[in-house]
Order: structure tokens, then sequence, then C-alpha cells
């Protein structure tokens, strides 16, 4: 099997415009060798099969989803789950969706991705390896924040109708994925899509959502926002200089978000973009069609 070449999906996605096609879902981005797989699959499954990728599928309303063994959520009100592979996921993925009217398993093949390794010099020390106690708090206080806003887990299925990228004109920054080494000491890999644009560039939501997290000034993060886009997969905006929107809203794909900056841990303008599902990490930008 080959490692899928991330780069590829970069090049048509810088600056693109934004293409909507309700149906069917994602039919243009498919890599053929996704597309064959999917002949063979219930569900109708659409997506990126490779490592930090995901798949969006149809089946009975309101059903049990099961993925990996583990029971994840329920379809929505017209049947559709979405379930991410993690970073470092498996060879393989396993979707199954038990109603009353039975089960259907699907075994997707996951295809490896290569990751880079990328050092980032110059940080603030204590954004590295914190040790004032105040900061240690203002960082405790912050997880507590993230934890209530990652646990939402809305009924809403806004996924299906993929993403659009946040920005209109950038320059990737940063790769998904990369092991980063910061003022030299490694650390875990980096979980974001990193956008460099100027100061104040405005951000839009890739996807209707709810907003479950608006915090202006978080102490890695800088301006934070946190979006459901239905059944827990959660999108993430990092470092910005304004926030727009508040906890509780509900955005619609397109709207204004907030804008970009250099708050937190960050070593110039740009917008880290990541994308979360229970405890699983993808590749947001995988997700534009
Ligand atoms: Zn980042």
């Amino acid at each position: 099997m080959n490692a899928h070449d991330r780069r590829h999906v970069l090049t048509f996605g810088v600056g693109a415009a934004a293409a909507w096609i309700a149906s069917p879902v994602f039919a243009q981005t498919i890599p053929a060798d996704d597309q064959a797989q999917t002949k063979n699959l219930p569900f109708n499954l659409k997506g990126r099969f490779v490592q930090s990728g995901y798949c969006v599928g149809q089946a009975a309303p309101k059903a049990e989803l099961w993925v990996d063994g583990t029971l994840r959520g329920y379809t929505s009100d017209a049947g559709w789950f979405y379930a991410g592979f993690d970073r470092d996921a498996g060879t393989t993925c396993t979707i199954e969706v038990r109603s009353p009217a039975g089960k259907q398993t699907a075994v997707l093949k996951i295809a490896a991705m290569t990751y880079d390794v990328q050092r980032v010099d110059g940080l603030p020390p204590q954004t590295v390896t914190p040790t004032d106690p105040d900061v240690l708090a203002r960082i405790a206080r912050d997880t507590a924040l993230k934890n209530v806003a990652f646990a939402s887990h809305t009924a809403g299925d806004a996924f299906k109708g993929g993403f659009i990228y946040p920005l209109t004109k950038y320059v990737v920054s940063g790769h998904f994925g990369n092991q980063r080494v910061l003022n030299g000491v490694p650390k875990s890999p980096h979980m974001g899509f990193d956008m460099a644009a100027p100061t104040g560039t405005p951000i839009r939501a890739p996807q209707a959502g709810l907003v479950v997290l608006a915090e202006p000034d978080m102490f890695f993060e800088g301006g934070l926002t946190l979006i459901d886009h239905g059944q827990g997969l959660i999108s993430m905006y990092l470092h910005q200089s304004k926030v727009n929107v508040k906890k509780g809203n509900t955005v619609v794909q397109g709207q204004n978000i907030g804008q970009v900056g250099a708050k937190g841990r960050a070593t110039g303008p740009h917008l880290c973009w990541r994308l979360k599902w229970l405890d699983r990490h993808m590749d947001p930008s995988l997700m534009v069609i």
C-alpha cells in the first residue's frame, strides 16, 4: 500500500474557492483508491481512508455507532455518522452500526501517512516548559474549560457537507502530524494545520455548527474557538487576535468567527486549525471538498 502524499491535497487547496456540492457528498475529491474501496462496503461510505483522515456514511437513524469495537455514539435523525482515523491509526478501521433491524459492518483499509520533523526555535521558554506557578494555574484553568467543551456531542450532522478552508488566502506554515522539536525540546506531534496570514485576516466557519468554547486569551492557544459540527466532531481555531463569536452561538458555513493573530505560543501570525473527534485527532484540511 502506498503512503499518500499529503502535499497534493494542499496544492489545490490553497486559495481554492469553496465548492459546495450537497449530493453526492464529497464525490469530487475522493482519490481513486478510496473510491474503489467503497464499492464493496455498506453505508455509502465517503471520506479519506488514510491516517488522520475520516469517513462519513449513512445508515439507520439513531442507531448505535461502534468503531473498532467501542460504542462511539449514535447516527443522526437522518442516519448520518462520522468516524475519524487517528494520526497513528492502524491498517484497518471497523465500523459497525447496530439497530433493532440488525447490524451492518464495514472494515476499511487505512493507508499510512508520512510525517516530517519540524523544528521551531525562538519561542518564549515559559511557553515550552512552563514552571511559573501563575502560568501553571492559568494552564489548568484553560484545560478545564477545554475539557468541558470537548465533552460536547450534539446530535447534528453538519459534517456530512465537508469543509471549506477557514481562510481564503494563506501560506501553509505547518503540516498536520509533524513531530515537533520546540526550542530543541522534543514535544508531542503537531495536531494542527497551520495557515500563515496577516494579523486581522478574517476567519470563516468551514461548516455549520455550535460554538462550544470562545475564549479571547488562553495561555497556549491565545484567542481560541471550538465548534461542534455534530456527534462530537470539533474544529478548533487557535492564536486568534480577536474572537467574534460566543459560546452557545450557532454558526453557518462561511460565517465570520474571528481574526488571525499570534496570541499564545506562536512565533508569528497564523491560524492553527485543528480537528478532534472524541479522543482522535484528524487533519482538518482532509475534510475540505
Ligand atoms: Zn499549529
